[in-house]
């Protein structure tokens, strides 16, 4: 699970452990959250290794799956979970900011996709949950072209990879949540809670639980598909 140091990651990493899979957390700065969900998983009779590696560097998608081959066995799922904001109006946004929030949400999701897929395809199992956001598609918010364009990026590479892998056992989906209560969203005020349906901002669990099902056996007739969580928001 990328970027599952605290937040919407952390709370996937501890529900799939769970479920009973083995779980890298990777992170990038945040050693010590890092630790603390390995430290949860483990003590709750999980297993679980930290793995630091900054998904937008080009050799990272290698660097993590060797060290998770290494310790915990073949990758059987993937969550593309890590993801930045560098929020502007339009004419504001530098080539800078740009690209940083593309490299991170998309291009290294991709390359972690691409890097998942072979062992996946020749095991005839595998699932890929990618995670996106209602800002993609179904919600326009000011301030996050950079951002809105990365997560439609992400639904468009899902539904295709999806169509690509799906008779080899491998399901590739996407989760969408509107308003959930992390770090990155501390500092949007109650403007947008006022518009939830649901009257209140969702949980990291809300998503996890999400997560938890299309990774699931049962779920192996799912695929291509953006499941949005959002407490109605667009509905
Ligand atoms: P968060 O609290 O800001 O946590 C982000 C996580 O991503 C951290 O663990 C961070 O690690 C990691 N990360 C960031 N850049 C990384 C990189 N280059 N390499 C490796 N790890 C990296 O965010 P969140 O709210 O949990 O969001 C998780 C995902 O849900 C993101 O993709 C976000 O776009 C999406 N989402 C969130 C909301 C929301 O309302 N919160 C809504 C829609 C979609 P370090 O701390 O170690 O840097």
């Amino acid at each position: 699970v990328t970027g599952s140091s605290r937040g919407i990651g952390a709370a996937i990493a501890k529900a799939l452990a769970r479920e009973g899979w083995p779980v890298g957390v990777n992170y990038r700065s945040d050693a010590e959250g890092a630790e603390a969900v390995v430290k949860e998983i483990t003590d709750a009779g999980g297993r679980a290794v930290a793995v630091q590696a900054d998904i937008s560097d080009l050799d990272a998608a290698d660097t993590l799956f060797k060290r998770l081959e290494e310790e915990l066995g073949p990758v059987l799922v993937l969550v593309n979970n890590a993801g930045v904001r560098a929020d502007g109006l339009s004419p504001q946004i530098d080539d800078e900011d740009w690209a940083k929030v593309i490299d991170t949400n998309l291009s290294a999701a991709f390359r972690l996709t691409r890097r998942a897929l072979r062992p996946m395809i020749r095991g005839r199992f595998g699932r890929v949950v990618n995670i996106a956001s209602i800002v993609g598609a179904e919600r326009a918010n000011p301030g996050q072209a950079n951002y809105a364009a990365s997560k439609a990026g992400l639904v468009a590479m899902t539904k295709t990879v999806a169509a690509e892998v799906a008779r080899r056992g491998v399901t590739v989906n996407a989760v969408a949540p509107g308003l959930i209560e992390t770090d990155m969203t501390e500092d949007i005020g109650d403007g947008l809670l006022q518009h939830v349906p649901a009257r209140r901002a969702g949980t990291p669990d809300d998503v996890a639980a999400c997560v938890r099902f299309l990774v699931s056996q049962d779920a192996g007739y799912v695929t291509g598909v953006c499941l949005t969580v959002d407490g109605g928001l667009t509905a």
